[in-house]
């Protein structure tokens, strides 16, 4: 006779374990789909804290603190990381909101995934080569996308011509 308070623990035992191997099996997934793969300790020694608080936290910097709002040169806007170009000066606009905003990504460079961080639904995004956090978007911008990518300056730099 198998008493009834050890049968009932192993039951949650299991159910703990099926719950969590999902969780597991997504992280792993979501980690080998970026080229670039860094532990995060790795990541610390890699990047300044700002950048590590965005690119690898999603954190988001204060607004109107990032140099790259009054960058107006012609050139490109790359990965803080990995150099990834993400954005073309072209398609920089003033969006006052105070962050380096953009109606259109460079092919290739930026991907997106849903974000219910705030409790209300977002875009994410994130750089395609090592997966950091760069911002969000938004279906507010000017045309001919009406999109803005709401990007933070201390994701990316910029690289001039
Ligand atoms: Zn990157």
């Amino acid at each position: 006779m198998t008493p009834l308070p050890l049968s009932r623990r192993s039951l949650i035992g299991w159910l703990g374990a099926a719950t969590a191997l999902p969780l597991i099996a997504a992280c792993t997934a979501k980690a080998a789909t970026f080229p670039i793969q860094h532990t995060d300790a790795e990541w610390k020694k890699l990047l300044t804290p700002a950048q590590y608080n965005i690119l690898r936290q999603e954190g988001t910097e204060r607004p109107f603190t990032s140099p790259l709002n009054d960058e107006h040169r012609k050139g490109t806007f790359v990965c803080a990381a990995d150099g990834n170009a993400l954005f073309a000066s072209t398609t920089k606009f003033d969006s006052g909101t105070g962050w380096p905003s953009f109606w259109k990504p460079l092919p290739g460079g930026v991907a997106t995934k849903n974000d219910y961080s705030l409790g209300i639904p977002r875009t994410e995004v994130h750089c395609t080569r090592c997966g950091g956090h760069l911002g969000h978007v938004f279906n507010d911008g000017p045309k001919p996308t009406g999109l803005r990518y709401c990007m933070n300056g201390d994701a990316m730099k910029f690289r001039a011509g």
